[in-house]
């Protein structure tokens, strides 16, 4: 597996620079995030994603190797590692975030779900370029889930791994978090996800929404 490369420099990068004061749960945590990062690789290269390149100029994923068919710049691997253990800490390092995965025998991660707190006030800043769709996601969230929910970031099963209920596990892990902070959930993705149909499976409700910025986005919400 083409993944696998990534592994063994990136442990020894971490234990090389701090090497007697880490404690063993850091360690821990930090061998589980290299592996979810592999993990969220592996998941994102395959279908119904393709996300195996990503161009260096334009940012746009690709299936191939070479070069971008868009504008002839250099493609680079789509989730390197150390740009994912990056967003990790972004991502996990928020206030009351949440990880959930499912694990082999051996602890190897086949499963992942993160999310955590967030202000509608925050997500709209986050997550959208334009002031009017900023305006527009106002307008519809917050009658339906109030100033602040439970924000369901990301969710991934290995290709081997799907058709098992684990995505459904994760995500009913989610909403209990949610509901244990007293907060409603909210899911951004995209159309041809198969989190639509799980987020259907467990009641979510569809918001009525255009997205300008990316018409294939859909959002839903759990109050
Ligand atoms: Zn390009």
């Amino acid at each position: 597996m083409e993944f696998e490369t990534y592994s063994s420099p990136l442990q020894k990068l971490v234990l090389d620079r701090k090497p007697l004061s880490y404690s063993e749960e850091e360690i821990r945590n930090v061998r589980l995030r290299r592996d979810i990062a592999v993990l969220y690789a592996q998941v994102f290269a395959d279908e119904p994603w393709n996300e195996k390149t990503r161009c260096v100029s334009c940012g746009a994923f690709s299936s191939e190797q070479g070069v971008c068919s868009a504008c002839g710049t250099r493609l680079v691997p789509a989730y390197p590692m150390k740009d994912m253990m990056e967003y990790f800490r972004s991502e996990l390092g928020k206030d009351n975030s949440v990880l959930a995965y499912a694990a082999e025998e051996n602890d190897l991660p086949i499963a992942f779900a993160w999310g955590f707190p967030l202000s509608v006030e925050q997500f709209v800043d986050m997550k959208y370029k334009t002031e009017s769709m900023r305006n527009a996601l106002r307008s519809l969230l917050i009658p339906v889930v109030g100033d602040s929910f439970f924000y369901f970031s990301e969710c991934g099963v290995r290709p081997d791994q799907r058709k098992k209920g684990l995505a459904s596990i994760l995500t009913n892990q989610m909403l209990n978090s949610a509901q244990s902070y007293g907060l409603p959930m909210v899911m951004r993705t995209n159309d041809r996800s198969p989190m639509v149909k799980i987020a259907q499976r467990v009641g979510m409700d569809k918001l009525p929404y255009d997205d300008l910025e990316n018409l294939q986005r859909v959002i839903f919400t759990r109050t």
